[in-house]
């Protein structure tokens, strides 16, 4: 699938739409608000994993002595 990194935008194979069309409807959300569009192999949007970041704000946070 193809997302956006700046708004909710997203496409993909479950919209029905062929490669071509998504990389041309990615184009045209780029042309349309300037966001940048990544793509991802997989099915769901891929996020942040909050469980390492949280690992690693503990690490910065809680420095025994
Ligand atoms: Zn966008």
């Amino acid at each position: 699938m193809k997302y956006c990194l700046h708004c909710d935008w997203s496409v993909g194979e479950s919209d029905g739409l062929t490669a071509t069309e998504r990389s041309r409807e990615a184009l045209e959300h780029h042309v349309e608000t300037g966001h940048a569009v990544d793509s991802s192999e997989s099915m769901v949007r891929p996020d942040v994993p909050s469980l390492a970041a949280s690992t690693l704000v503990a690490d910065l946070l809680g420095s025994p002595e």
